[in-house]
């Protein structure tokens, strides 16, 4: 019940946060259009698929599948990593508040499995690793705890050489939240995941054939029409917002828009939205603390009263 009052209080607060960021990165990403998507997603398999079974979305990656040289090919490192940062704010702005509605829990990170099949110090070539480094120090830096569990699967011997290397440079706490499992992972995945949501190559049950794949569908709380609905009435509220924001410190659209490319209200903007979302934080700590003390408190008066009564 207490949860529940603090959980709800956040989703408020991550909606609320959602809906004026939305606004901002729509503007920042307007002109960027991801046209090889499919052909990306072919070389180089990945992608969000369902929740996890407290609601959490899913994020698979199977790098060992990955066709470096033909996903260099169809794009560029440049075009990728500017793609991964609109699916991170997505996952931030879109994903994790469609996944709160859905769920009524406030919802803030991701369930992830990566599947290393086939992959060793051999084929971990020059560009995969500058890749991967790269995308990493994205994450930690800009989308750092947003990481609930990472399930490593299929980890050969040549995998684990790897990641010693690899391990050797994450922090304490990200170690702790990572798994290694060998190719008897199936169990340990479906404590996490419903059989619904895990694609059959993984131990499960879906296999979204009429999408020609589970990786392809960015299937979750978020595609459902009901949920967007409620998002975009959020949403639109934001956009009054912000245009109000906008015209108060005397920058108009047009202005903001320009603004944005010099990187100058971007950055003020940025850094508005990393105080928004430390202070939500803040306030879910505050809220869980305050809800501790009042259950002490009605403790206490009960046991008061037992006395009195006696
Ligand atoms: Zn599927």
């Amino acid at each position: 019940m207490e949860t529940d009052i603090a959980d709800n209080i956040c989703m408020e607060l991550q909606l609320l946060l959602a809906s004026t960021k939305i606004h901002f990165i729509r503007g920042y990403f307007q002109d960027f259009k991801f046209d090889e998507y499919e052909a990306v997603k072919k070389c180089y398999p990945h992608g969000y698929h369902g929740v996890d079974r407290y609601g959490r979305p899913l994020y698979i990656e199977r790098i060992g599948s990955v066709d470096l040289n033909t996903l260099l090919r169809v794009t560029t490192v440049d075009r990728y990593i500017k793609n991964h940062i609109s699916e991170q704010e997505k996952t931030l702005n879109l994903r994790y508040a469609a996944c709160s509605l859905a769920a009524r829990k406030y919802i803030a990170s991701t369930t992830s499995i990566l599947d290393v099949k086939g992959v060793g110090t051999s084929n971990f070539s020059k560009p995969a690793r500058e890749l991967f480094t790269e995308i990493q120090k994205i994450d930690s830096t800009y989308y750092p705890e947003t990481l609930h569990r990472l399930y490593i699967v299929n980890a050969g011997s040549g995998f684990r050489v790897l990641w010693k290397a690899i391990s050797a440079f994450l922090d304490a706490r990200t170690r702790l939240k990572i798994q290694v499992l060998g190719n008897q992972y199936q169990s340990k995945l479906l404590e996490a995941v419903d059989p619904s949501n895990l694609p059959d190559f993984l131990g499960g049950s879906c296999t979204c054939s009429e999408y020609g794949g589970c990786l392809l569908k960015d299937k979750g709380p978020w595609t459902d029409p009901e949920i967007n609905n409620i998002l975009q009435e959020y949403f639109s509220r934001g956009e009054k917002f912000a245009d109000y924001e906008e015209s108060d410190s005397k920058i108009g659209v047009d202005g903001f828009q320009q603004e944005v490319q010099t990187g100058d209200v971007a950055e003020q903007v940025a850094q508005k939205i990393l105080e928004l979302e430390d202070c939500l934080v803040d306030t879910k700590e505050l809220i869980e603390t305050l809800l501790s003390k009042q259950q002490k408190l009605t403790d206490h008066i009960e046991q008061l009263k037992k006395l009195t009564s006696v």
